[in-house]
């Protein structure tokens, strides 16, 4: 049985909040959730696994699916200055939390967040709307601010110390860097938020939605990898951009797209994704070659499979104005 789950990024904040409860001689369990971008492709997430480790603590790494994606089409809270439904998310994190607590047998949840640290979901309003929506009120702990905020019930019954928790806010990471560096924490670097916070994943998504009226946790888990192309608006071209990228497309490949590869030289990888036409199949091959070490070869050969056929197309590289001109 663990007293308390942490809500655990592996990220400054999260291994502070963790360790502040853990000196206390409490039974934590890190809970680390996976975008749906990384889950199902096998990782074993080791870097987070490692900062669990250091703080002595179990970690419970859970993968999230479908329902990640009905809620980053349609947040109620909106999106932040990206795709990132920042408020929505967290509730549903937190609401998923809650059964996890359960299951555990566990009494509180606790997060790594601090009042007034991001301008949309740690202001102190948000923090309280996130409680209440995730129906934690008197349960979701925050260390690193407690001492600002009414106590828990684990603090009021005494099993949870308050005076030992912090009083912090703001954009600062002074006092945590501080606490970190005396008790010898590891710990990601900042990184200030998830992928759906960075532009170029955020142009990708909206374009995606702008093309089709239903989109699958595949093409979703597409959105981070690779070069992305619009050939028309029936479809598209992923070409990997390194050797890990290929394993990874090969992985997220379906058996209706198709796919392509250098035939006679190793090189990227590519899925061809959508209704596309003869024509198309070819111009896909063509920027293929383009990333590969045979762009100024001439004609060359790609293989392509496609359900139970396999094909070869010779085809010379894409020129870079109209690579440039289709990129996503
Ligand atoms: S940064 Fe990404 S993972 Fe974090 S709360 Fe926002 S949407 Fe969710």
């Amino acid at each position: 049985m663990v007293h308390g789950l942490v809500m655990f990024s592996g990220g400054l904040d999260s291994v502070t909040a963790t360790h502040l409860l853990r000196n206390q001689g409490l039974k934590i369990k890190a809970l680390h959730f996976v975008l749906p971008f990384y889950s199902g492709l096998g990782s074993s997430y080791k870097e987070v696994r490692r900062y669990a480790d250091a703080l002595g603590v179990p970690i419970r790494i859970e993968e999230e699916g479908e329902e990640f994606l009905d809620m980053i089409l349609d947040p109620a809270f909106g999106y932040g200055k990206n795709a990132n439904p920042c408020m929505d998310c967290r509730i549903a994190r937190l609401k998923k939390a809650a059964k996890i607590m359960e299951e555990e047998g566990a009494s509180f949840i606790a997060t790594g967040e601090v009042i007034g640290q991001r301008p949309m979901s740690q202001r102190l309003e948000c923090l309280y709307t996130v409680e209440k929506k995730a129906n934690l009120q008197g349960i979701l702990l925050r260390p690193l601010s407690a001492r600002l905020l009414p106590p828990t019930k684990v603090e009021e019954q005494g099993l949870v110390d308050r005076e030992r928790l912090l009083a912090i806010s703001g954009r600062s990471r002074k006092v945590q860097l501080e606490y970190a560096r005396e008790h010898g924490l590891i710990h990601a670097t900042p990184a200030g938020g998830c992928l759906l916070t960075h532009a170029d994943p955020a142009r990708r998504f909206n374009e995606l939605v702008s093309h089709n009226q239903k989109i699958s946790l595949n093409d979703f888990k597409l959105l981070a990898w690779g070069r992305h192309f619009r050939l028309s608006p029936l479809c598209k071209i992923i070409v990997s951009r390194n050797e890990s990228e290929n394993g990874i497309l090969e992985k997220i490949v379906t058996a209706e797209d198709y796919f392509m590869f250098m035939a006679e030289i190793p090189g990227p990888v590519a899925i061809l994704r959508g209704i596309c036409t003869d024509d198309e199949i070819s111009v896909a091959a063509s920027v293929l070659v383009r990333f590969s070490k045979a762009r100024n070869s001439g004609t060359v050969k790609v293989k392509v499979f496609h359900k139970e056929n396999t094909f070869i197309r010779e085809v010379e590289s894409a020129n870079d104005q109209y690579c440039q001109a289709i990129r996503i």
